[in-house]
């Protein structure tokens, strides 16, 4: 938007009328239409205009200010655009609880006033100056206090540098992007001084992040800055040093980006040799797809244009954005403990948005235009997003990212129901699906035939949603921020689920690289299929059980051609989602009962229900928890619910009485009184129905449970590492948090001497262990996991062809020593570059 009409030809002094009583509102349009009149702006039929825009709408914009203009239809009414300033010290009631103080009634010809009204806007924050004009004893006070110059708005170049100036060129590798630019602002508020940043032709207020980020700043760039007002000086120093400060952490950030393509290198991922643009996310199911980019996002959402008064439309954007500050700022500070200062920035980033007078004014316009607050919000930031994106600058983009991200958040606010977007949108073949999240059932529904992979902007690699594209054999990668979610649909793309990228508009030389490692890999992986029914044995003779993660009775069959010698982990709480009721103790007894069948004689290992952190099933009506991961979650929900745990045994001991080689093992252990609970529990059931006694195990994903296990082997028959939990919560990062993911890794060393731990403690007790976690399923993982004493790997089916591969090509010894190097490593990157060591 940009400002076209002068405002010193819009703010006259004969238009302005001070120290006013108006009887009433009527009166008072009256007066103003009156002003307009007599200075030759409008027609005097005009002034019925301006009475009939109030009968249909309010112009209350708050705060004491009231704009009334006329009807559309009567614009040939105008003679030349005018504005109109009544004064009103004492107040008049506009309308019931809301008082104007100061009126402008507007008369526009076509978009000149937007000037004023963009001041307007930002006075409505300005309480300070807001008493100045209420008060005002002359014209050209009122006329000095609205003409003071705003700041340089989006797209209006200064070509002409401040007072004092300085050079500087623009060290960070990646140029300016919001967590910089926001403390350069942050910088230029603490001074009155007026700030500037040119660069070439184009000039921005450092005040301002928008217009910073317009100028769209790369390394190696020149840019003058300069000062100008009472402390100017001291100013451009601050701004300067605000420059240099942010240096030291954009190079640390850059570093490590090079460090992950190393990473990337060790772990044989594809490498594009045109370098197209990509988003980089965290790798969450392997593979590689070439396809169009669908995005499910709030941009298909229909916003409704439900026009209400402008006075309540206000009021609600402005507690929207003031719960929307608010959340940002618990973000911010969340962030900042966990993560560090730098990493909040992105957060303080995001809030600068929302006070964007631009974005605000836009917004107050729409609505004066009688559109509803949702609407016009999400218009504002659309069309806002839609100019940085266009600027064909990759951090532009991903600014509009923020902005639609931030955008966002506030239509929650305003509108809790804003907030989702349906499947059913996505059409056409070869899709690479973007969506914001997406829920395990939403993932689990999903039409392999068309979707060839997906990236979500959100989840974590240990999310139930990425075992299940892993399940389904889905590329995918998460965490991949907000800009994903603003590629245009029909994006060109390739997702690289092992590297953790999508790469857009991929040239020819990128597709036909890609095609040739996707024919590689599927000449190794047919090799691999070849050779999936041996056993894993190392050269040297050492056997590993390999088992599948499957829950229905109608996944065995692919499971046990994939390779699968049994299954190690049926998560039971699939029979309970997606449904009205719990399943019934009989309906229950008859799905065990067919797994193992199914199975004809091969182990099946049971988990016992595991509902709680995010497995929420509805028609439980559990209470909302403020960290349902650190809740009532897993077995200590099931001993504190016996109308879930009961049924459940009693199905699975009735099962057992077949023979066949059932076990139990319960999750979310965390003491030696939850184990013998849930075994008296047993049991007793076990008993009342003659059953067999079935081999009671453990699911260790709590660190408790692995520092204890040589206190709890004594008492459970096996051990069964759930390695996504365990790595959350060891490194107390929420498994589908967007930022942590990455670091969120299970061949973190913390996590790998817990294991450790964990074998050495079963081994006092002549226990086996299992790990059935996501680490199991990654032919690397799976190979560490070997050298350190696990017996037995549960996997997503489509694993077990490249670990059995990896674990016959590969003698134990070295494997051992390998686990050894790991176990000194201190970080997950670390580990992961031994990759290379192994065949
Ligand atoms: C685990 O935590 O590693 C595990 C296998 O259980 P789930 O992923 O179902 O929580
Ligand atoms: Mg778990």
């Amino acid at each position: 938007m940009h400002d076209t009409g002068s405002p010193s030809s819009l703010i006259q002094p004969e238009l302005i009328r001070l120290g006013c009583q108006p009887a009433d509102k009527e009166a008072a349009i009256r007066l103003a239409g009156q002003l307009l009149a007599d200075a030759g702006c409008i027609d005097p039929a005009y002034i019925d205009s301006l009475l009939r825009r109030e009968a249909v709408a309010n112009t209350f914009l708050g705060n004491g200010l009231a704009i009334p203009h006329g009807m559309v239809e009567d614009r040939q009414l105008i003679r030349r655009t005018g504005i109109a300033i009544v004064q009103i010290p004492d107040g008049l009631e506009w309308n019931p609880g809301q008082r104007t103080r100061l009126l402008f009634a507007i008369a526009a010809q076509s978009d000149e006033h937007i000037t004023l009204l963009r001041r307007l806007t930002r006075l409505l924050q300005d309480e300070v100056r807001l008493e100045q004009l209420f008060n005002a004893r002359d014209a050209a006070q009122v006329q000095a206090l609205l003409e003071e110059t705003p700041p340089a708005a989006a797209g209006e170049a200064a070509a002409a540098d401040l007072a004092e100036r300085a050079q500087w060129i623009v060290d960070y590798p990646n140029g300016l992007h919001a967590r910089p630019a926001a403390q350069w602002v942050e910088a230029a508020r603490r001074h009155a001084a007026q700030l500037q940043v040119r660069h070439g032709q184009d000039a921005a207020d450092a005040k301002n992040l928008i217009s910073l980020l317009q100028l769209g700043l790369r390394h190696g760039d020149t840019v003058t800055v300069s000062a100008q007002g009472p402390d100017d000086a001291a100013a451009l120093a601050a701004l300067l040093s605000a420059m240099r400060d942010a240096s030291a952490q954009e190079q640390t950030d850059a570093a490590l980006a090079a460090q992950k393509a190393q990473l990337l290198a060790a772990q044989q991922g594809w490498i594009p040799p045109g370098h197209p643009l990509s988003i980089a996310g965290v790798a969450a199911s392997p593979g590689l797809a070439i396809g169009v980019v669908r995005v499910l996002h709030a941009g298909q959402l229909k916003v409704p244009d439900r026009p209400v008064a402008l006075g309540e439309g206000g009021d609600r954007l402005h507690e929207a954005l003031s719960a929307t500050r608010a959340e940002l700022s618990e973000l911010a500070a969340a962030t900042a403990s966990r993560l560090g200062k730098a990493e909040a920035g992105i957060f303080h980033a995001q809030a600068e948005l929302l006070s964007d007078t631009d974005l605000i004014t836009l917004t107050c316009q729409l609505m004066v235009g009688g559109h509803g607050v949702e609407w016009a919000w999400h218009q504002a930031v659309e069309r806002m997003a839609e100019r940085l994106a266009a600027l064909g600058n990759p951090l532009l983009a991903a600014r509009a990212a923020d902005l639609r991200d931030v955008g966002r958040r506030v239509l929650r606010q305003l509108d809790p129901a804003l907030n989702s977007a349906t499947l059913a949108d996505i059409d056409g073949d070869d899709c690479i699906l973007l969506a914001a999240d997406l829920t395990p059932s939403d993932t689990a529904t999903l039409d392999t035939g068309r979707i060839r992979a997906l990236a979500t902007a959100q989840g974590g690699p240990t999310s139930h949603t990425a075992i299940l594209a892993r399940t389904l054999g889905l590329p995918a990668l998460v965490a991949g921020g907000p800009a994903l979610l603003d590629i245009a649909d029909g994006t060109p793309a390739i997702l690289d689920g092992v590297g953790g990228r999508l790469y857009l508009n991929p040239g020819e030389q990128d597709l036909a690289s890609a095609r040739d490692w996707l024919q590689t890999q599927q000449r190794t992986q047919q090799q691999q299929a070849e050779q999936r029914q041996r056993p894993a044995i190392t050269p040297d003779g050492h056997r590993v059980e390999i088992a599948a993660n499957i829950n229905r009775p109608d996944q065995v069959a692919a499971a046990l051609d994939a390779g699968a010698e049994g299954v190690g982990l049926m998560r039971t709480e699939f029979l309970f989602l997606e449904r009205e009721q719990s399943p019934s103790e009989d309906e229950q007894f008859h799905t065990y009962s067919a797994m193992l069948d199914a199975l004809d004689g091969r182990p099946l290992i049971v988990r016992a229900l595991d509902i709680g952190g995010d497995k929420q099933v509805d028609y439980l009506k559990l209470p909302a928890e403020e960290n349902p991961f650190l809740g009532m979650r897993g077995s200590r929900l099931l001993l504190r619910r016996r109308d879930l745990l009961e049924p459940q045994l009693r199905a699975l001991y009735r099962a057992a009485r077949s023979g066949q080689p059932l076990s139990i093992m319960f999750p979310m252990i965390t003491s030696l009184k939850e184990i013998t609970r849930l075994k008296g529990w047993c049991e007793g059931i076990r008993r009342e129905l003659d059953a067999p006694a079935v081999p009671l195990g453990i699911m260790v994903e709590v660190p408790a449970a692995a520092l204890l296990a040589d206190q709890l082997a004594e008492y459970v028959d096996f051990f069964s590492i759930g390695t996504n939990d365990l790595t959350q919560y060891t490194l107390a990062m929420d498994r589908q948090h967007p930022e942590l993911a990455a670091e969120a890794d299970s061949l973190h060393p913390a996590v790998l001497r817990l294991i450790q731990h964990t074998v050495a403690g079963a081994a006092r007790h002549q226990r086996w262990v299992g790990v059935c976690g996501g680490i199991a399923g990654d032919p690397f993982g799976a190979a560490l996991l070997t050298g350190l004493g696990v017996a037995e790997l549960s996997m997503s089916p489509r694993d077990v062809a490249a670990v059995k591969a990896k674990l016959c090509a590969n003698g134990h010894d070295r494997l051992r020593e390998l686990a050894q190097q790991a176990l000194a490593c201190d970080s997950a990157d670390e580990v992961r570059m031994l990759a290379r060591e192994l065949t």
